[in-house]
């Protein structure tokens, strides 16, 4: 079925919660609704989303926003060691991982609670807690709504790096379909990244092919970690990180240390000759964290999320805040911040 509607309040369509409408939304719930609809009649721009995780709407939008209820869960093959799994686009990503673990599953446990579907789990490559979507996609299922078929991508195909994907540098040419994933029947569980032994009640040196764990188990500690750290969707607004971790040259990194009191480390990462320096520490030393602008705020337990914090936020509040922080950590460390969350 294809559902039209027309001035669509999408409040409950971003996770920010912002109380914004679009001009036309369609959503359909088969790909013979998808095939059928008429791109060139459209009203543009067009704009496909899925939960709205990872966007900040910043005002009515204009044209026609499309989303997918492309619902199923479907086991398409089996071997010794591996389950291959075909899955809607419109499927909340976090259901897909409650359904692995309660079949005993390993591979999606450590996305547990990554907001937003299916679809776009794959142009985002989702990750967290040291697994990346793209590790357990095989094959990513699209309409291309320029040659007005469907085409299927390998993973090798989907270029991807770190939140990044071919799909994202197509311009809205190629909607996701339907993702085939492929999950472990063997004893696979990933726990060196953050503090998830700790969450399982191991020692940080314990050998993880003895501690015996499920799925399951690994997935409700990545919850439990999670709601520790981050707002949950629903009650309070967010798009999760707001800021892109900036890499920068060696001697940048060099100036940041000299920057600060001499027994203050710079978390950092090597990447290849550049440096990463997490944007949220950058933005906790410029003394954001639990600040308030408005009805905006910055999240008292990860100074990377900026939220709605009265749920009263005008698009153009959270925009405030967001170049508030961008002078502010570009007057004292001369770093530029980038948006990860897409503006519409
Ligand atoms: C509290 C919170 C925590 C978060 N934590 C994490 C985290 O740990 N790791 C992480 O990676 N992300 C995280 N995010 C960001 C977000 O969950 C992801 O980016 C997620 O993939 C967005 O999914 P969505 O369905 O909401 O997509 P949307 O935000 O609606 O869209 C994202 C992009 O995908 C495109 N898109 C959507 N559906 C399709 C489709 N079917 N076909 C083609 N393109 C499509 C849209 O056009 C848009 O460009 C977090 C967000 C929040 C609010």
């Amino acid at each position: 079925m294809l559902k039209k509607e027309y001035s669509k309040d999408l409040s409950k369509l971003n996770t920010f919660g912002m109380k914004v409408t679009a001009r036309y939304f369609y959503e359909y719930d088969s790909l013979a609704d998808l095939l059928d609809l008429d791109f060139e009649e459209l009203v543009g721009p067009v704009k496909h989303i899925g939960g709205g995780s990872n966007l900040l709407f910043t005002g009515d939008f204009k044209g026609t926003i499309l989303h997918s209820a492309i619902r199923f869960t479907e086991v398409l093959s089996e071997s010794s060691d591996e389950v291959l799994v075909s899955v809607g686009s419109g499927v909340v990503f976090d259901d897909f991982c409650a359904w692995a673990a309660s079949k005993g599953l390993w591979g999606a446990e450590n996305l547990s609670l990554i907001p937003g579907e299916v679809g776009a789990s794959a142009v985002q490559n989702i990750g967290a807690y040291g697994v990346e979507v793209k590790d357990i996609i095989r094959t990513v299922f699209c309409y291309d709504t320029q040659e007005e078929e469907m085409v299927r991508f390998e993973v090798s195909d989907c270029a991807y790096e770190y939140r990044d994907s071919f799909f994202k540098h197509a311009d809205g040419r190629y909607i996701v379909t339907h993702v085939v994933f492929a999950l472990q029947k063997g004893y696979s569980p990933k726990l060196d990244y953050g503090n998830i032994r700790a969450a399982l009640g191991l020692a940080p040196d314990s050998d993880t092919d003895r501690a015996s764990l499920t799925p399951q188990q690994v997935r409700d500690a990545i919850i439990r970690i999670r709601r520790e750290k981050l707002p949950e969707p629903g009650k309070v607004g967010s798009a999760g990180s707001f800021f892109k971790n900036p890499v920068v040259p060696r001697s940048k990194y060099e100036e940041v240390c000299a920057s600060v009191p001499a027994d203050t480390k710079v978390p950092h990462y090597e990447v290849g000759d550049m440096i990463k320096i997490p944007a949220g520490w950058l933005i906790e030393q410029c003394g954001w964290k639990g600040k308030r602008s408005g009805n905006a705020g910055v999240w008292d337990k990860q100074a990377l999320v900026l939220v709605n914090a009265t749920g009263q936020a005008l698009p153009e509040e959270i925009v405030r805040l967001e170049n508030k922080i961008i002078v502010s950590v570009r007057d004292r460390f001369g770093i530029e911040l980038s948006p990860e969350v897409e503006h519409l």
